[in-house]
């Protein structure tokens, strides 16, 4: 079961992306994961990464596209995966074709988590990730047990530098230029489907579930 995630920034793809992996026992892989741990890890793909994010601007296609076509062909996605934040543009998404194409397989699943831009700015300024573990939360849907405590790790819960408002409308416009024509790209290829990503969290995730097959 090989999945896409699409959806503009802060729509839930993350947080749908983790629990299709845990039902499903699929990895989870997230770029934007992988490019913080970098950044955190002080890496030379981390310091190129951050000048663009900072910026709410997509990293380089060339510093994107080895990076996940290496990680799906590693042992533990050899049943599937969730792709969470990759592809974000065309050339990503042929890329990716070809890649799969050469081993011989294909993607399963595009799907659109849709949130109108209305609720993104509400939805990223409440967003808190735990500087440990990275697990994701927000201070009014997904609040904490206890305030500004991380449940899994009792790690410390930050803003993310790029979820803020500065930020987010870049971003917002970076996802409608770029990564929204993969909507049209993955509803030719006949894979894509959409959710509506308004809706609570578990009721967006029994709606995936109902795509995907129990
Ligand atoms: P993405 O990975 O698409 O950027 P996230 O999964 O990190 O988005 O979700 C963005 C924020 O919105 C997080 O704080 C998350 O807890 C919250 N969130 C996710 N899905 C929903 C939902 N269906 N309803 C309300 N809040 C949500
Ligand atoms: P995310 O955690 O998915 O919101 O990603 C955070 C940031 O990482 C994005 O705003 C981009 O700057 C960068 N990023 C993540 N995935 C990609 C990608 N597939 N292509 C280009 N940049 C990416």
């Amino acid at each position: 079961m090989k999945i896409i995630m699409l959806g503009a920034p802060g729509a839930g793809k993350g947080t749908q992306a983790k629990k299709i992996a845990a039902k499903y026992g699929i990895p989870h892989i997230s770029t934007g994961d992988i490019f913080r741990a970098n950044i955190k890890n002080g890496t030379e793909l981390g310091k190129k990464a951050k000048t663009y994010m900072d910026q709410g601007l997509l990293v380089p296609d060339e510093l994107v596209v080895d990076l996940v076509v290496d990680r799906v062909k590693q042992e533990d996605c050899k049943n599937g995966y969730v792709l969470d934040g990759f592809p974000r543009t065309i050339p990503q998404a042929e890329a990716l074709d070809k890649a799969l194409t050469d081993l011989g397989e294909k993607m399963d699943y595009a799907i659109d988590v849709d949130v109108p831009d209305e609720n993104i700015v509400r939805r990223m300024s409440g967003r808190r990730a735990c500087v440990g573990c990275g697990a994701t939360y927000h201070l009014e849907y997904a609040p904490t047990k206890a305030e500004g405590i991380c449940d899994v790790c009792g790690k410390e819960l930050i803003l993310r530098d790029d979820d803020k408002p500065e930020t987010v409308t870049n971003r917002l416009n970076v996802y409608h230029e770029q990564t929204q024509p993969l909507i049209d790209y993955y509803t030719k290829a006949g894979i894509l489907k959409t959710v509506d990503g308004t809706a609570d969290i578990e009721d967006v995730f029994q709606a995936i579930v109902e795509i995907l097959g129990a």
